[in-house]
C-alpha cells in the first residue's frame, strides 16, 4: 500500500504537465527559452549552442512518449521483450532523424527560419555519434529504427565510448588518426544519466567451491574480485510518427570508490588513483577494427562489461516483479547477439541463473538456450575471435570453469551422435588445442538460433565453416538478410527525391517501403524521368560542393559518379577500383578515347590503424588522384577524389549523389553489405560481383539494370588451388599498361618503393582476394557502364527501377522477419498508459 503522501504524488500524471505543443511557435518559444534561459545564450551565439538549444526542444518532446512507452512494457503486464546487445551503435546525428520521427521538421525548420536562422548550418554543427565501426555498427542503429517503427518492445544495449571511431584527416596522401572526442562539454543532449539503475561488474580475483550447508549441493564463489560499476545512459529511439519512443541503454564504467581506501591508507597513493583509472578506461575507446580481431585485453573486459551489466539489468527487472521464478523467464525474453562480440552472454546468464538465483545447471540450460540467438556477421577467419585460456583465468575465472563445463557436456553431446569420431569431437570443441576458446562455437552451442545476413552468406555457414554444427543442428540455422531503414537513407537524407515521390504516390512508404513499387510504371513517363534526372543532378551538385570543400577537386557535374565508399579492406577490393582508374588514365594518354564517357570516382573510407595494407591503399589511392587531377591531358575526362573521414553524415550527403554503387568484394567474402542497399534506394545502378546481398539486389532488378561481373564464389575456390596471377597480365594488354604503369613508379615519382607492397600482394598466387583474376571481366563490365550512361533516357530508366524495388531492403522486413521467426514479440500501442510524473 502507498503511503498518503505516494498516493499524493502519484495522482499527478502527465496529463497535469503543461501541454507541450508540437506547432511553430510552441517549438519556437522552447528553442528560445533553452538558448536564453537554460543555456545563458542568444541568438547571435555560436550555432552549437543553437543546436544544443534546439535539441533540448525537441527532447522534450519525446520524453513523454518515451515514459509511456517505458511503462506500457514494464508496469503493464507480462508481455515479452527482446534485447539487442551490440558493441557498437553506429547512429551518427539524431536531430534531423528525431525530428522527421516525431513528424515536426516543417514546424521546426519554419521556427528557425523564422528567427533569422540557418536550420542546415544548424543540424550540421552535430557531431557524428561514431560508436561503430562500418556495417556492423550502422545495422544496429537500423534495426533499433526499425523496431520502434514497428512498435516492437525492444531494448538496445552498449558501450558508451567516451571516445568513438577516430576522425582521418590525410596528410600527404596518408591516413592520420585522430581523437574523436564526439560527447564534447557538457551535457550531450541526447542520453540521460540513470544512476539508479548502475550494476557491479567483477573482474580477477578466483572461482572456489564449496559445499552449501543447507541444500548439499555445490555451488561456486567467485571471490576477492575488483569490482566495476556500471552506469547507464538511455538514448531515445523513436518510432515514426507512432508514440513509441524505444530505449537503447549504454554503459559507461566507473570505478567504485574513488579511492580504494586501504591501499590509500598503506601510502599507497598512487597504485589506488592507477585502479580508479584502470577500470575507467573500460569504456574509453572503440576498437577501430572492422572485420578482424584484436586479441586485446581491455577489448575482453569491454566486452564482458557489456553483458554482465545488461543481463544483471534484465534479471533485477525481472526478480523486481517476480521474484525468483524463473519457470517462465525464456517465454517473456529474447536476446539477440551482433555477432561474437557480446556471446559471454551465454556464459553471463548461466553463472546468474546458477551461482545467484541458485537454479540447477540443466534448467538455467535450458532457459539460456531457448532466451540466445547468434548473428554471424563474417566468414572471414581473421574475424573469428578467441581468446587464451590464461587471459580468461586471469580476467574471469568464474565464466571459463563455466565454459568448460558448457563444453564438456557439449562434447559428449557429439559423441554421442558420431561415437570414436575423435577427430570430428576435436574440431568441433569450444576449447581449442592450443587451449583458446573459440567465441563463435560458443554463440552456437549456447543459442537455438543462428542466422547470417544474406542468403548466400547463411548458405556458406551452412557448408562451410559451421558446417558441422549445421549437421548436428540443421534447425538452428536461418538466414535474415540485412537492411537498412529508408527513414534516415531515403526520407531524411534525399528530401528532393522525397518530395517527387510524394507528388505521385504519397508517403506511405516512409513505413511500407514496397510501395515504392509503384512509382515503376513511371519509368515510362518521359516527364517523370526528367524530374529523376533534375533531382539527382542536384544531389550530385551537393555532393560536389562537399568534395570540393573537402579535397579541393572539382567533380563535373554532367561525368558519371562513380563511388566507392566503405571500410577499406583487402577483401572490399578497392585496388581493383583503383587498377580500373589507372586503366582509364593510360588509355587517355594513349589517346584511346572515343566515345568517352567523363567519369568522376569518388573513394572514401578508414583504415583500421594497425592494417598496414590498407592504409597503404589509401596513400595510393590519393597518389593516382594528385596524377590524374593535374594532368591536362585528362581534364574533366578523369577526376578522382579521396573522401576523408567517412562517416554515416557524410554517406546521407554521398549516396543520393551517386551513379554507379562499386560493390566489388572477393565473391564469398562480404556477408551482405548494407552500403550496396542505400545506394539501390536512392537510385544508383551497381556494379558488382555475386557477393553478399548484390546476390539478392541482382534476382529484384534483373541483369538488365546491374552490372555483374567477376568469378563466383565457387569458381573463386576452385581457382584458388591454382592461382597464378602472372597468366592474367599475361593474357590481357590493358592490365599490363595498367601494371608497367605502377611498376614504373609513376604514381610515386619521388617516394620510390612505397607501393611494392600493393604489386608483390596482387602478383603473389597466395592472393586470398585474387584482385588479378577480376580485372578483364570489370573493365569491361565498366566500359559497359559507360556507354550505358551516355544513353541519359535508358539510364534514368534503370535507376527509377533500382528505387522502385528497393522495397525488401528495409530493417522493416528484416526486423519483421526476426520477430515472426526468432523473437516472436506483440506490438505495443503505448499511446493510452497512464504515467505517474
Ligand atoms: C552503410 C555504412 C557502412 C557499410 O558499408 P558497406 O559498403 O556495406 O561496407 C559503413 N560505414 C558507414 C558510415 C555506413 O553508413
Amino acid at each position: 500500500m502507498p503511503t498518503e503522501i505516494e498516493a499524493k504524488r502519484l495522482e499527478v500524471i502527465s496529463d497535469m504537465l503543461p501541454h507541450i505543443g508540437m506547432n511553430k511557435d510552441a517549438i519556437e518559444a522552447d528553442f528560445l527559452k533553452y538558448l536564453c534561459h537554460t543555456l545563458g545564450r542568444q541568438l547571435t551565439s555560436e550555432d552549437y549552442y543553437l543546436f544544443k538549444a534546439l535539441s533540448y526542444a525537441t527532447r522534450d518532446r519525446l520524453m513523454t512518449h518515451w515514459k509511456r512507452t517505458w511503462a506500457a512494457y514494464n508496469h503493464n503486464g507480462k508481455l515479452k521483450k527482446a534485447y539487442y546487445l551490440s558493441m557498437e551503435f553506429l547512429i551518427g546525428r539524431s536531430l534531423t532523424n528525431n525530428l522527421l520521427n516525431l513528424g515536426i521538421e516543417s514546424a521546426t525548420e519554419k521556427a528557425i527560419y523564422d528567427l533569422g536562422l540557418d536550420f542546415e548550418e544548424i543540424e550540421h554543427t552535430e557531431r557524428d555519434a561514431g560508436l561503430g565501426n562500418g556495417g556492423l555498427g550502422r545495422l544496429a542503429a537500423c534495426f533499433m529504427d526499425s523496431c520502434a517503427t514497428l512498435k516492437l518492445p525492444v531494448m538496445g544495449y552498449g558501450l558508451r565510448y567516451e571516445y568513438g571511431m577516430f576522425r582521418q584527416i590525410i596528410q600527404n596522401g596518408y591516413q592520420v588518426e585522430q581523437p574523436d572526442h564526439w560527447l564534447g562539454f557538457g551535457p550531450h543532449p541526447w542520453e540521460i544519466q540513470r544512476a539508479e539503475y548502475t550494476q557491479v561488474v567483477k573482474f580477477g580475483g578466483e572461482s572456489r567451491e564449496y559445499i552449501d550447508p543447507v541444500s548439499g549441493n555445490l555451488i561456486a564463489h567467485w571471490e576477492h574480485a575488483d569490482v566495476v560499476l556500471a552506469i547507464p545512459y538511455d538514448v531515445p529511439i523513436p518510432g515514426f510518427k507512432n508514440e513509441t519512443v524505444n530505449t537503447l541503454r549504454l554503459w559507461w564504467a566507473m570505478a567504485k570508490e574513488g579511492f580504494d581506501l586501504s591501499e590509500f591508507n598503506a601510502g599507497s597513493y598512487h597504485e589506488a588513483v592507477a585502479k580508479k583509472s584502470e577500470a575507467e578506461n573500460i569504456t574509453k575507446v572503440l576498437y577501430p577494427n572492422d572485420s578482424s580481431e584484436n586479441g586485446k585485453e581491455l577489448r575482453l573486459k569491454q566486452q564482458y562489461f557489456l553483458v554482465s551489466a545488461s543481463l544483471q539489468d534484465v534479471l533485477t527487472q525481472w526478480t523486481e516483479k517476480y521474484g525468483s521464478d524463473f519457470s517462465d523467464f525464456a517465454e517473456y525474453n529474447a536476446f539477440q547477439l551482433n555477432d561474437t562480440h557480446p556471446s559471454l552472454a551465454v556464459v553471463e546468464l548461466m553463472r546468474l541463473l546458477v551461482d545467484k538465483e541458485r537454479m540447477g545447471w540443466d534448467e538455467a540450460w535450458r532457459i539460456t538456450t531457448q532466451t540466445m540467438a547468434y548473428t554471424n556477421h563474417t566468414l572471414l577467419p581473421e574475424a573469428l575471435e578467441k581468446w587464451p585460456r590464461e587471459l580468461f583465468q586471469k580476467l574471469l575465472p568464474r565464466p571459463l570453469d563455466i565454459i568448460y563445463e558448457i563444453n564438456r557436456r557439449f562434447l559428449t553431446e557429439v559423441a554421442m551422435k558420431w561415437p570414436a569420431d575423435t577427430e570430428r569431437q576435436r574440431r568441433m570443441s569450444i576449447v581449442d588445442e592450443n587451449d583458446n576458446i573459440c567465441m563463435a562455437y560458443l554463440a552456437i552451442v549456447g543459442s537455438h538460433s543462428v542466422n547470417g545476413v544474406a542468403e548466400l552468406h547463411s548458405n556458406l555457414l551452412k557448408e562451410g565453416l559451421f558446417n558441422d554444427f549445421y549437421q548436428l543442428w540443421p534447425e538452428k540455422f536461418n538466414n535474415k538478410t540485412n537492411g537498412v531503414t529508408q527513414r534516415r537513407w531515403l526520407a531524411g537524407c534525399n528530401p528532393d527525391m522525397r518530395a517527387l515521390l510524394k507528388e505521385h504516390i504519397g508517403e506511405n512508404w516512409i513505413t511500407h517501403l514496397e510501395d515504392l513499387q509503384q512509382i515503376e510504371p513511371l519509368a515510362e513517363d518521359a516527364m517523370f524521368r526528367k524530374r529523376w534526372h533534375e533531382v539527382k543532378q542536384k544531389n550530385k551538385k551537393r555532393l560536389a560542393d562537399l568534395v570540393l570543400e573537402e579535397t579541393g577537386v572539382n567533380l563535373p557535374l554532367e561525368s558519371m559518379f562513380d563511388v566507392q565508399v566503405k571500410r577499406i579492406h583487402e577483401y572490399k577490393r578497392q585496388l581493383l577500383n583503383v587498377l580500373h582508374v589507372i586503366h582509364l588514365y593510360s588509355r587517355i594518354k594513349r589517346g584511346q578515347i572515343d566515345n568517352w564517357t567523363n567519369r568522376a570516382v569518388l573513394f572514401g573510407g578508414k583504415a583500421a590503424p594497425g592494417y598496414a595494407m590498407a592504409k597503404l591503399i589509401i596513400k595510393l589511392i590519393n597518389n593516382v588522384a594528385d596524377v590524374v587531377n593535374r594532368d591536362p591531358d585528362v581534364g574533366d575526362k578523369l577526376k578522382v577524389a579521396f573522401f576523408p573521414n567517412y562517416r554515416v553524415s557524410a554517406m546521407e550527403v554521398i549516396c543520393p549523389g551517386t551513379d554507379l554503387s562499386e560493390q566489388i568484394s572477393t565473391a564469398g567474402k562480404e556477408a551482405s553489405g548494407t552500403g550496396n542497399m542505400k545506394f539501390m534506394m536512392n537510385g544508383a545502378l551497381t556494379i558488382g560481383t555475386l557477393d553478399g546481398a548484390n546476390v539478392e539486389i541482382l534476382e529484384t532488378v534483373g541483369e538488365e539494370n546491374f552490372f555483374l561481373f567477376g568469378l563466383k564464389t565457387p569458381e573463386v575456390e576452385e581457382l584458388r588451388r591454382y592461382y597464378n596471377p602472372q597468366i592474367f597480365i599475361d593474357q590481357s594488354n590493358d592490365l599490363q599498361a595498367v601494371m608497367g604503369l605502377l611498376e614504373s613508379g609513376h604514381f610515386n615519382q619521388f617516394e620510390p618503393g612505397i607501393f611494392d607492397p600493393i604489386i608483390r600482394s596482387m602478383k603473389s598466387s597466395q592472393d586470398p582476394w585474387m584482385t588479378l583474376a577480376d580485372f578483364q571481366s570489370y573493365i569491361s563490365v565498366q566500359e559497359q557502364a559507360a556507354h550505358a550512361y551516355q544513353d541519359r533516357e535508358s539510364w534514368v530508366r534503370k535507376s527509377i527501377v533500382n528505387t522502385a524495388r528497393s522495397g525488401i531492403f528495409s530493417t522493416d522486413r528484416t526486423m519483421q522477419q526476426y520477430n515472426d521467426e526468432i523473437w516472436g514479440l506483440t506490438p505495443i500501442d503505448t499511446g493510452s498508459v497512464d504515467i505517474a510524473c
